[in-house]
C-alpha cells in the first residue's frame, strides 16, 4: 500500500470516527412530534430519555388534547413544550370559532407552539391519514399567521410544496412576514432552490426535518432530505450550510408503532447532522429551535 493510500485511509477512519463522536454528542431537539388518544404519554418520556432527546414538540393528533400535553409539560416542565394541536375538526373544517379557541389558549401564555397545521398533505394509507388541499389562501390562514406574530409563537405547516400552491404560500407568507412559520418537511418536501428562495425572502421562516428517515412514507415520494448512504443530500447541505439558523430537528413520531421505532430515526438524523460542520449541527440540533421559544412575548391579560 502507498503512504497516499495510506494517510487516505487513516484520513477516512478519523473522520468516521469524528461524525460518529459528533453524533453521539448532539444534544437533540425534536420540534415535531405528535401525540393522539390511546397513546401513554409517559412512554414518550421514556422513548425520548434512551437515545438522549432533551426536548420536544407535541402536536395532539388523532383524538389526543392540547390538556393531556399541558399536564405532561407540568410533569416534564423541561422535556415538553406545550402546543396547541391544529389537527381537529377546528382546523381541518376550517371553522372561524376554532381560532377564538386557540386565541384564549394564546392568551393564557400556557402554550408555546402551534401545528401542525395542514394546508396540502398527500393521504398516507398506512397512517390512515387523509389527503388534504386547504388553500393558503383561505382566510383562517391569515388569522393564525396574524396570532403567530402577535404572540411569538411559533407555527408549524405541512404544506408539500408544488408548483402553483407554492406561489400561494408564498403570498399568505407575504401577508405577515413576522409570524414565526416553521415550514415542516424540510420546507414542505420542495427541491433546494424553492427553500432557499423563500429562506431568503423571509427571515422568519425555519424548516423543519421532521420524517427525513429515507424509510419513510408520505404517500408521494419527493425531494429526499437524506440519502441511502445515511448521508444529507448535497442540494439540502447546502442550503442548510447557507442559513444555519432556519432549520430544526425534528422526528415527526405519531403513533405507538413510531415511538417504538424513536430511537432509531434519532440516531438516522443524528448521524446525517454530523456530516455538517459542528456549529451548523448544533444549532439544527437544539439551538435554533431554543431561540425561536425565546421569541414568546408573554401572555396577555388585557389586550
Ligand atoms: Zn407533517
Amino acid at each position: 500500500m502507498g503512504a497516499g493510500v495510506h494517510a487516505l485511509l487513516v484520513g477516512i477512519l478519523l473522520a468516521t470516527f469524528a461524525g460518529a463522536a459528533g453524533a453521539a454528542e448532539l444534544q437533540l431537539f425534536d420540534a415535531h412530534s405528535h401525540s393522539a388518544r390511546g397513546l401513554n404519554l409517559e412512554e414518550v418520556i421514556a422513548r425520548m430519555d434512551t437515545p438522549g432527546v432533551k426536548k420536544i414538540v407535541l402536536f395532539a393528533r388523532r383524538q389526543g388534547t392540547d390538556e393531556e400535553i399541558l399536564e405532561l409539560h407540568a410533569r416534564h416542565p423541561e422535556r415538553v413544550v406545550p402546543a396547541i394541536g391544529f389537527q381537529n375538526p377546528g382546523w381541518l373544517k376550517q371553522l372561524p370559532a376554532f381560532l377564538d379557541e386557540v386565541e384564549a389558549k394564546l392568551k393564557s401564555g400556557r402554550f408555546r407552539w402551534m401545528g401542525e397545521l395542514l394546508l396540502r398533505h398527500y393521504g398516507v394509507p398506512e397512517l390512515k391519514a387523509a389527503d388534504y388541499d386547504i388553500s393558503p389562501e383561505r382566510g383562517l390562514l391569515k388569522r393564525v399567521l396574524d396570532l403567530s406574530a402577535q404572540y411569538g409563537v411559533p407555527l408549524t405547516i405541512h404544506h408539500e410544496a408544488e408548483p402553483g400552491n407554492v406561489e400561494a404560500f408564498r403570498g399568505a407568507l407575504s401577508g405577515n412576514p413576522d409570524a414565526l412559520v416553521v415550514w415542516a418537511h424540510w420546507c414542505g418536501r420542495s427541491i433546494p432552490e424553492v427553500a432557499r428562495a423563500f429562506l431568503r425572502e423571509f427571515p422568519n421562516l425555519s424548516c423543519d426535518l421532521g420524517a427525513s428517515d429515507p424509510g419513510r412514507r408520505y404517500g408521494r415520494e419527493k425531494n429526499p432530505l437524506i440519502g441511502k448512504t445515511g448521508t444529507l443530500e448535497p442540494g439540502w447541505k447546502a442550503v442548510i450550510e447557507a442559513f444555519p439558523e432556519r432549520f430544526l430537528a425534528a422526528i415527526d413520531a405519531v403513533d405507538p408503532g413510531h415511538y417504538a421505532q424513536y430511537a432509531e430515526w434519532v440516531r438516522v438524523l443524528r448521524t446525517a447532522l454530523a456530516g455538517l460542520p459542528p456549529d451548523v449541527s448544533r444549532r439544527v440540533a437544539s439551538e435554533n429551535a431554543e431561540r425561536l421559544l425565546a421569541r414568546w412575548k408573554g401572555a396577555r391579560t388585557t389586550r
